[in-house]
């Protein structure tokens, strides 16, 4: 099946942001500076808008849980075109809040996590990557709110699970990418190699 992965064309090497003209393999004007993220690549499967920010929405708040193996096979696919999944050695689902699993109880994140790291033969650590905080909602911030929001908010239980080794972190959205940053700083920090980032959806105002 093919997957109109977004952004389809020209996206930045590290925070794969669409680029107007780039050709796959350039970097963003805020890559290029020094405002680049922790993490050292990201991708998307999919824009978070029309029926695939509803299919998201029903799987995570409404109980759809038979569009996951889709998810699953899209996240794959993804995971092999722009990342190589040979040299991802730990899956990371990214941690509810402690308000989120407060509310919901249950991380649709683990799930897919789970699944992709079976795929390529990885395991799948739910309990090393820990929220230590509780943000405010990252709706209707800044970047740079939203960077200062998550900052210190991420901690890495078993730092030996992820020392030296390149790790990939699900989610299921990226908007801004600060969230992701400020995980991967505390993998980083832990002593992480590498930090790949992919996520189902990403909005199209970063574009
Ligand atoms: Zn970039």
């Amino acid at each position: 099946m093919r997957v109109p992965f977004y952004p389809a064309h020209g996206c930045c090497r590290i925070c794969g942001r669409m680029i107007e003209s780039g050709d796959g393999e350039v970097l963003c004007g805020e890559c290029r500076s020094g405002a680049r993220p922790h993490f050292d690549r990201a991708g998307s499967v999919f824009r978070f808008d029309g029926m695939a920010r509803r299919m998201l929405l029903d799987y995570k708040f409404n109980g759809h849980v038979w569009m996951r193996d889709d998810f699953v096979d899209w996240l794959a696919a993804l995971l092999s075109v722009r990342f190589r999944p040979a040299d991802v050695e730990l899956v990371l689902p990214m941690p509810l809040t402690l308000r989120h699993r407060f509310d919901r109880g249950f991380n649709q994140c683990d799930y897919l996590a789970g699944e992709l790291a079976r795929r390529i033969g990885r395991d799948c650590d739910t309990s090393t990557l820990r929220r230590i905080g509780s943000p405010r909602r990252q709706a209707g911030l800044s970047r740079e709110e939203r960077l200062l929001n998550v900052a210190g908010t991420f901690a890495v239980a078993r730092p030996d699970a992820v020392a030296g080794r390149t790790v990939l972190v699900l989610d299921d959205v990226m908007t801004t990418g600060a969230t992701l940053s400020e995980c991967a700083k505390a993998l980083k920090d832990a002593g992480a190699a590498r930090v790949w980032a992919i996520t189902l959806a990403r909005p199209a105002i970063d574009a």
